[in-house]
């Protein structure tokens, strides 16, 4: 086999390679059912680290796609959303698993419109083109009909666990979905 064919063989199949996209609160940390702002609410869920560590080979990326209006409403500050990435980040990278980006919605819809907060695919779109993963091999995960709702309108599949779940036994889910 000529070694160009190798390559293109190899940027085919590099190219099939998606992302996985990820709710926050309910998925990733607990929903307690109120704001998440707090160092010691940034504790990742059990099996979160263990379940990404074994989806990563499956995925380019692995995004957070979440909705923060508690900025809008003043209740916690930009910088206190980064806090809680940079604390995820660091328990993550105990596992070797890096969120490639956190894309979150800081508005309300009583105090500003806009088109970026899921049920919207927007944020999906964004990263989707950011990081050129094709859709078709991309999914959503979430535990709320919104995230589902915004996997749907940005094209890519769906995967709704119930929240604080477990994400190891959905494994065999995601991965069927991008067969
Ligand atoms: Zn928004």
């Amino acid at each position: 086999m000529q070694l160009s064919n190798i390559f293109e063989g190899l940027t085919r199949c590099m190219t099939m390679i998606g992302g996985l996209f990820l709710d926050r609160d309910g998925v990733l940390i607990p929903e307690r059912g109120d704001y998440n702002f707090l160092a010691e609410q940034s504790i990742l869920l059990p099996d979160v680290g263990v379940a990404l560590a074994m989806l990563k080979p499956y995925f380019q990326h692995f995004i957070v796609i979440t909705n923060q209006s508690g900025v809008s409403k003043g209740l916690y500050s930009h910088d206190d959303v980064s806090m809680m990435h940079n604390s995820i980040q660091r328990q993550l990278a105990e596992y070797e698993v890096q969120i490639s980006d956190f894309y979150y919605c800081p508005h309300a819809v009583a105090v500003s419109k806009c088109f970026c907060r899921k049920p919207d695919g927007i944020m999906i779109e964004k990263a989707l083109s950011r990081f050129h993963l094709p859709a078709s091999k991309s999914v959503m995960m979430g535990d709320m009909e919104r995230d589902i709702l915004a996997g749907l309108a940005a094209g890519v599949h769906t995967v709704k666990i119930t929240s604080n779940d477990r994400l190891e036994d959905f494994i065999p889910e995601i991965l069927e979905k991008i067969k």
